[in-house]
């Protein structure tokens, strides 16, 4: 060490004076200032979090910063303490403190001070740092020293006290297997890597850091959600495995592909899977929800309209078949197709040529069709609201997708990847689910299906504590009452089955309820125990809501009548 040996340490005395244990009213003093006892395992703890959430760097920084707020508190102590002391005891009062606060033994190596000048330059040794021992117990040994919040504590003092920035840096730390810690300190302008060491003190680091993690969460988002609709699905059960297995036949070629299903099976997910497995995977999938659309619109959607075909026409359209050009689309809840469209539906199938609402010309379109249905097409044949020659032009390879009742295999495995997926959504880690959870969601017929399990399980995200499993309660908290499962205070499972079957069709002849009473009554229950809030009825009913409005429409239209 070079340079004169600075004198020793002054007593503390009049420092450990300005202490005060205000033990009655719950403060401690530090002359004017409210100090707090810590125990070090809590900001270890602190310091842990800091390190697994924004990282080395960041809480470095952050650590450094906090130090400095303290250090320059202390500062405005050493004038009024020590005002008619040397310069050089006045500056002890900020290593005095700092020993006296327990944060480090501090032994001066150097010193040397002009503050008119401006002029600084400290060496000093550190033993016993609490960082040290802390940063150690959680890490191990480091290659880079750990002493932030000290190091932090000393620029800031210092700078205070010379009105001007001067900085340490940690040039030894026993964290790194060195005897003791070591920091020197300079005037910023003396130091050559001067810019980059201001920078651990500039706050708006820590809001770009922020940024960085908010833009990793958006592209893992925008990551996940596709990958989830691309062609994930997810089963193991024979049903599914038999409706997997016609879907992967299909894909290669170019058939005219019809999946039936409960609402809420999964029938777009389906589609997807076949159009990403198919050689028109890099053109576009376009899913159309029939029930959805309004009648008058429906044939401008499909087919496009040229300007002034009808009312609002403003422009020329191209419909959702042209737009699916080279790829494959989708026509959803194709049952409610109504009659005048089904008759331009067939004619685009068997020519392959679409023409615009209001047009003449003829285009050519090259598109795979699924279509997907919840209603028995026969039966609609039948009364008269579907055609049977487009019938039979759709039904020339038929996947039924199996109900999730029929798929009990697949609900864990599909709920432990909905888990993950509503996890990373809602920014939130949880474990699992708790063997109850398990149990209840096997048992439970799921009239809703999958949907009905996404619904459940991203409430179940929602509602379960941080690090916790999802317990059967986050999952069905109006069990009893219109549930068949449920548990008894005694933690086990209750099966209370519905009607279901002929003692179900027993009871509605008894009632002498039609097939369409049955539908009315149970939409407009539905509605009404919502509140009137038709998204949440048409979840209860596992509908979508625009399928509840289209069906609400008709009970409406029925009581009109
Ligand atoms: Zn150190």
């Amino acid at each position: 060490m070079t340079g004169p040996l600075p004198p020793p340490l002054p007593p503390d005395a009049d420092l450990r004076r300005m202490v005060h244990f205000s033990a009655g009213d719950g403060r401690i003093w530090l002359a004017g200032q409210r100090m707090l006892l810590v125990h070090t395992a809590a900001l270890g703890a602190l310091r842990r979090e800091f390190m697994g959430t924004i990282g080395r760097e960041h809480t470095r920084r952050m650590l450094m910063r906090a130090g400095y707020a303290s250090g320059e508190r202390d500062a405005a102590l050493a004038r009024q303490v020590r005002g008619d002391a040397s310069v050089l005891d006045m500056f002890a009062v900020g290593p005095q403190l700092h020993m006296l606060e327990g944060a480090v033994q501090v032994t001066p190596e150097l010193c040397e001070i002009d503050v008119a000048a401006g002029r600084f330059h400290g060496v000093f040794r550190w033993d016993h740092s609490w960082e040290v021992e802390t940063h150690v117990r959680d890490f191990g040994p480091q290659e880079e020293p750990v002493c932030w919040m000290l190091l932090g504590y000393a620029s800031g003092y210092t700078s205070a006290f010379m009105g001007r920035p001067t900085l340490f840096k940690e040039v030894a730390c026993a964290a790194c297997g060195h005897p003791s810690c070591r920091i020197e300190g300079r005037v910023l302008a003396d130091w050559p890597d001067a810019e980059a060491m201001a920078a651990d003190y500039a706050a708006d680091s820590m809001i770009v850091r922020l940024e960085d993690l908010q833009a990793q969460v958006d592209t893992l988002r925008s990551t996940l959600q596709p990958a989830d609709e691309l062609g994930e699905l997810i089963g193991r059960s024979k049903a599914f495995d038999a409706a997997a297995r016609l879907l992967r036949k299909a894909a290669a070629t170019q058939v005219t592909v019809l999946l039936t299903g409960e609402t809420g099976v999964g029938k777009e997910r389906f589609a997807r899977a076949l159009h990403a497995m198919s050689p028109r995977a890099g053109k576009p999938f376009i899913a159309v929800n029939c029930a959805a659309l309004p009648a008058e619109l429906i044939e401008s959607e499909l087919f496009g309209a040229e300007k002034g075909a009808f009312t609002g026409a403003g422009a020329a359209r191209p419909g959702r078949f042209e737009r699916a050009d080279g790829g494959t689309l989708m026509l959803d809840e194709l049952g409610e197709l109504p009659l005048p469209a089904q008759a331009k539906l067939l004619r685009v199938l068997q020519q392959g040529e679409i023409e615009r609402l209001g047009g003449t010309q003829t285009r050519k379109v090259d598109v795979r069709v699924v279509a997907a249905t919840n209603v028995d097409l026969q039966a609609a044949v039948a009364s008269g609201r579907f055609r049977s020659d487009l019938m039979y032009r759709l039904n020339v390879y038929p996947i039924r997708i199996p109900p999730l009742r029929e798929r009990v295999d697949d609900i864990e495995p599909l709920a432990a990847h909905l888990l993950n997926r509503f996890g990373a959504l809602h920014g939130k880690t949880v474990p699992g689910f708790t063997d109850r959870a398990l149990d209840a969601m096997r048992g439970y017929p799921w009239p809703g299906n999958v949907r009905e399990l996404e619904n459940l399980i991203e409430r179940g995200v929602i509602l379960a504590s941080p690090g916790e499993p999802v317990d059967v309660h986050e999952l069905f908290p109006t069990l009893p009452e219109h549930a068949p499962v449920t548990v008894n205070a005694a933690g086990e499972l209750e099966r209370s089955a519905p009607s279901s079957g002929p003692a179900l069709y027993d009871d509605l002849l008894a009632r002498g309820l039609s097939l369409d009473a049955l539908e009315d009554a149970l939409i407009q229950e539905a509605v009404h125990r919502a509140g009137g809030n038709l998204a949440a009825a048409a979840r209860a009913l596992g509908l979508t809501r625009p399928q509840l409005s289209y069906r609400l429409q008709r009970v409406h239209d029925r009581a009109k009548e």
